[in-house]
């Protein structure tokens, strides 16, 4: 088995690349986003746009960074997965630089992720696309990418994900956990997924998968 993951609005509650752009760009980026989600600008040229939009300092973004929250289970998928030597890889079109903190913040050091890169210019914010040219050129970071090179060999595959931007990894998981705007593509386009509220969810789910039978969440 291998788990693959979305970030923002899946493992964090909020979408936090939106709530970061939409609050240091004074609203000026929520245009942008409504662009890229009527599919008039790719995912890259989004954040290209979004990034160009906000100031703010490192120090600033730290501190906003630090208030966010993770969906409260899913230390608890990271410590199954773990307990079953089970692969975890984070797939993001967002960026590294929250991803790194609130990992640190829930004590998660140490998960495979793979995002677009926050460079911090004073108060100025540039996007980096380390993985774009591999990619289908939709996406700034495509998820399609590195699911399919990453551990083929390892079945079942299986996806969690919220948004537009996990939706053909959805199509190809063999097991697909969806919330959001994800379940309600799915719905519109016939796509097989297990609805689930929090990783509370994902983790009975994966548990009774592994054979374990219901298993305490302790929260
Ligand atoms: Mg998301
Ligand atoms: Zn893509």
């Amino acid at each position: 088995m291998i788990v693959f993951c979305d970030f923002d609005g899946t493992i964090s509650k909020r979408d936090v690349g939106n709530s970061f752009l939409h609050h240091f760009s004074n609203g000026a980026a929520d245009q942008v986003v409504r662009a890229w989600q009527e599919g008039r600008i790719n995912s890259r040229e989004c954040l290209l746009q979004e990034c160009d939009l906000a100031k703010a300092t490192e120090e600033e973004l730290t501190k906003f960074f630090s208030n966010e929250l993770l969906d409260p289970h899913f230390p608890h998928l990271v410590k199954l997965l773990r307990e079953n030597e089970i692969p975890l890889i984070v797939l993001s079109d967002g960026l590294d630089f929250y991803i790194q903190i609130l990992f640190e913040k829930y004590g998660l050091e140490g998960i495979e992720f793979y995002s677009n890169h926050l460079e911090i210019a004073g108060d100025r914010l540039i996007p980096h696309f380390p993985h774009y040219e591999d990619g289908c050129g939709e996406c700034g970071n495509c998820k399609l990418h590195h699911f399919q090179r990453l551990y083929p060999q390892l079945k079942p595959r299986i996806y969690i994900g919220d948004g537009l931007s996990d939706k053909h990894v959805a199509e190809l998981a063999d097991v697909l956990f969806a919330k959001g705007d994800l379940a309600r593509i799915c719905n519109q386009e016939g796509i097989d997924y297990q609805p689930y509220n929090d990783f509370g969810d994902v983790v009975r789910a994966i548990a009774g998968m592994l054979g374990m039978g219901k298993i305490h969440l302790g929260l």
